[in-house]
């Protein structure tokens, strides 16, 4: 049986959920109703209160009380995210990631071509 067909550790748990956060803040509107924004400000709520890594949950928990989530535009949603992980990032002592950049890491792709 190979790796990927074993239960999730931490880690791949954590790049599988990056992965779905980021691309909803990609295809989030950019000019949302009402609704949108508190759908996703709902959503991000109980992600974090629901997320299956107990400490990454508190902690998750803990930072949305302090930075309030920021649902306007898919540009504030998107750097209101990419700031959240940078958290997690310095948490655990990796690099951070330059969110000027968010949009061709998870939307469009980097110019140099290099996703085509
Ligand atoms: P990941 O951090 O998973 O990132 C995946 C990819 O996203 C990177 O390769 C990069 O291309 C891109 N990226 C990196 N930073 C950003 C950014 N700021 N904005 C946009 N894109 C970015 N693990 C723990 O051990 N302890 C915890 O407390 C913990 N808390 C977590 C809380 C949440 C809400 C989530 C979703 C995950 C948490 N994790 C935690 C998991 C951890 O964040 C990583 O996902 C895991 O360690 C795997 O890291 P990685 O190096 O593969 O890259």
């Amino acid at each position: 049986v190979s790796r990927k067909d074993c239960p999730p550790d931490v880690e791949q748990l954590g790049r599988s959920s990056w992965t779905l956060l980021h691309s909803i803040a990609a295809t989030y509107p950019t000019n949302p109703t009402p609704t949108e924004q508190s759908d996703v400000t709902n959503f991000m709520k109980l992600f974090a209160k629901l997320y299956p890594c107990w400490v990454c949950a508190e902690d998750f928990q803990k930072y949305i009380e302090k930075e309030k989530i920021k649902a306007g535009s898919r540009n504030e949603f998107g750097n209101w995210l990419c700031e959240a992980h940078n958290a997690v990032n310095r948490k655990l002592g990796k690099p951070t990631f330059d969110c000027r950049f968010w949009e061709e890491r998870w939307k469009d792709g980097w110019r140099d071509g290099r996703c085509d």
